[in-house]
């Protein structure tokens, strides 16, 4: 007799939500938002990873010039201040589904500031570059794979490069003893960076287990998701997602990841593509075919797996994880009874498992409360990925010149170095000036500032800025 499986699903895999829909889904609380959305709509190729180049805006130079009037013969400085950089950033559409967009163009670039005029006029500050993504986005520069930016949760902007301050123009430095200044400050360079964008699927639970075990089977009986199942393997080639919705509100978001085969942590077959999207879950059900219908062993498999998650990323290895015991309805009676040689093997090693049928449904219900209860005490909030890559902090390894002199009363630090950190650091927010002294003191400048024999009090010029040196 079939077990009726009391399961509400509902919606999802339709090509056109449409607005309401979307809205809906958006209120739903356990539903993160946007993400599976993004991905289950349109017919677009799946694209999950674009690699580009990213620029922010320079500022603009600041003007020299001086006043002239009639009748009056040597007027005042008058050059005016060059405009701000376009900063670069990110930000979420929900209403975007993948990256190919990024395949088509790779260079993206804000404006520039544009240069002081005469008479204090200010030079136009360069239009913003605001990039577009789908939520789940992780943004990571290239050369070391370092996170910059995880497009998820309550992230739905960030400025990944901030452009370069306008210079001052020469309006600003005349002083008592400079009436004619003839200098003017340049507009700091642009920042360039490339960058690699990977979606990551936001889902609680992921199915993973070899080609043909049932994976997209079990899918569709326990969501509203319409994975295409098929008897040959690679049927799926993109994360299906689907919202299993048990009757007291303890519903979860459930991913079919594809492609899991011996060999993806090498980047074998398609299986390499797919591994980066579980990643995100907090649990993982590992599906295996218990009635061996294409001769594969059910504990083998699951050490393979494993060992597969462990390759990629050892975390991965540590999650949560039950075995669906699947396609209980095949065994034959008599055989050697396959599910307790499974439960033998792993519930000694806190893995439950849970024998069932995708396709009568017998099983499920019990398999899914117990993953919906331990979601509730594993629930840490969503997988976020922190900020490991800090575009600005990164000038203190880039290669400028700079000097340190002395020269007079005065120490004074120059270069492109120096120039270029200035103009990405605000000095008047507490963490710009924090992030200034550890610029001071990482790159050696303290170290050469005390050689060339400062002492406490003494004044330290760095382009218009001037500071007191203290221990
Ligand atoms: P996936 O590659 O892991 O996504 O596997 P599919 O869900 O596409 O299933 C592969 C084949 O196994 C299909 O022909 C399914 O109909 C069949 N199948 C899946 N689950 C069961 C089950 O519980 N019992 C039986 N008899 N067949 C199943
Ligand atoms: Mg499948």
């Amino acid at each position: 007799m079939k077990e009726r499986v009391e399961i509400r699903s509902r919606f999802l895999f339709t090509r056109q939500l449409s607005k309401q829909n979307v809205k809906r889904l958006q209120e739903a609380d356990h539903v993160p938002t946007g993400a599976f959305l993004a991905i289950l709509r349109g017919n677009a190729m799946f694209a999950d990873r674009a690699k580009i180049f990213i620029r922010s805006g320079k500022g603009g130079d600041g003007h020299c010039s001086f006043r002239r009037e009639l009748y009056v013969a040597n007027g005042g400085p008058d050059g005016g201040d060059g405009g701000r950089g376009g900063d670069l950033i990110f930000e979420v559409d929900s209403g975007l589904n993948t990256l190919s967009d990024f395949r088509h163009k790779r260079k993206y670039a804000a404006g520039d500031g544009q240069e002081g005029g005469k008479r204090r006029c200010h030079g136009k500050d360069g239009n913003d570059m605001i990039l577009k993504v789908p939520e789940g986005t992780v943004i990571k520069e290239a050369n070391s794979q370092k996170v910059i930016a995880d497009m998820s949760g309550t992230n739905r902007r960030q400025v990944v490069l901030k452009g370069g301050k306008g210079g001052l123009g020469n309006q600003h430095f005349a002083t008592a003893t400079m009436q004619v200044p003839q200098y003017a400050q340049p507009g700091q360079p642009a920042k360039e960076l490339e960058v690699c964008l990977e979606l990551k699927v936001i889902a609680d639970v992921g199915l993973v287990g070899f080609p043909n075990v049932g994976k997209s089977t079990l899918l569709s009986k326990v969501t509203n998701a319409e994975p295409k199942i098929a008897n040959y393997h690679f049927t799926t080639l993109r994360p299906n997602l689907g919202v299993v919705d048990l009757e007291d509100g303890q519903g979860f978001v459930m991913a079919d990841i594809p492609g899991l085969i011996e060999g993806a942590s090498e980047g074998v077959g398609l299986g390499h593509e797919f591994l980066r999207h579980i990643e995100r879950t907090k649990l993982m059900i590992h599906v295996v075919d218990i009635a061996s219908t294409e001769g594969r062993d059910p504990v083998d498999d699951v050490y393979k797996i494993h060992a597969e998650l462990e390759a990629y990323n050892s975390e991965l290895a540590k999650r949560e994880q039950v075995i669906a015991a699947n396609k209980t309805d095949l065994i034959y009676p008599g055989d050697e009874d396959p599910v307790k040689r499974l439960k033998d093997e792993f519930e000694p090693k806190g893995i439950r498992v849970f024998p069932i049928s995708g396709v009568s449904g017998k099983g499920i219900r019990e398999m899914l409360y117990y993953v919906a209860e331990r979601l509730r005490v594993i629930d840490t909030g969503p997988m976020i990925f922190e900020q490991e890559y800090f575009p600005e902090e990164e000038l203190i390894y880039e290669n400028l010149p700079y000097t340190v002199e002395k020269d007079g009363e005065l120490y004074v630090v120059e270069g492109p170095k120096i120039e270029k950190m200035l103009g990405y650091t605000n000095l008047d927010s507490e963490k710009g000036f924090a992030f200034f002294q550890k610029f001071l003191s990482d790159t050696g400048i303290l170290e050469e500032l005390e050689q060339a024999g400062i002492q406490e009090g003494d004044t330290v010029k760095m382009y218009g800025l001037q500071f007191d040196y203290y221990k």
